[in-house]
C-alpha cells in the first residue's frame, strides 16, 4: 500500500478512522495518539473520542441511579415492615398487615437486584 498523500512512498501507518495508507512522513507529523490522514479525519475521530466520553458519563449516571434506586427500595420496604409492625399490634387486620409485609418483602428484593445491577457495572 502507497501513501495517501505521496503516491510513491510507501504506506507505514494507515488512517483510524478512514484506514487510508500514510507514510512515515505523514504518520509522524501526528499529534494525538491516533494516527489520521487529514483533518476532517483527525477531527471525526475526536469526536468518536467525544462520544465515547459521554457514554462513559451515561453509563456511571445510570450507575448511580441504580444505586439511588436501590436505597429508595431498602427505605421504602423498612418503612413497610414498620407499617406492618404497627398494624400487627394496632389494627386486627390480617390483610394490612399481609399486604404490608408482603410490600416489605417486594421491596426489598427490588432493592437487591437494583443495588445488584448497580454493582455489576463497576469494573
Ligand atoms: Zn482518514
Ligand atoms: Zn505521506
Amino acid at each position: 500500500m502507497k501513501c495517501f498523500n505521496h503516491a510513491t512512498a510507501e504506506a507505514v501507518a494507515v488512517c483510524a478512522h478512514c484506514g487510508r495508507g500514510l507514510c512515515a512522513d505523514c504518520s509522524r507529523t501526528q499529534t494525538s495518539s491516533r494516527i489520521a490522514c487529514s483533518a476532517e479525519c483527525a477531527s471525526a475521530l475526536s469526536r468518536a473520542d467525544e462520544s465515547f466520553h459521554q457514554l462513559e458519563v451515561i453509563t456511571r449516571q445510570l450507575r448511580d441511579s441504580a444505586r439511588a434506586s436501590a436505597f429508595y427500595c431498602y427505605v421504602c420496604a423498612g418503612l413497610s415492615a414498620a407499617a406492618a409492625v404497627v398494624a400487627w399490634f394496632l389494627l386486627p387486620s390480617t390483610f394490612l398487615i399481609l399486604f404490608t409485609s408482603g410490600c416489605a418483602v417486594v421491596l426489598l428484593l427490588a432493592g437487591i437486584w437494583y443495588g445488584r445491577g448497580g454493582g455489576k457495572r463497576t469494573t
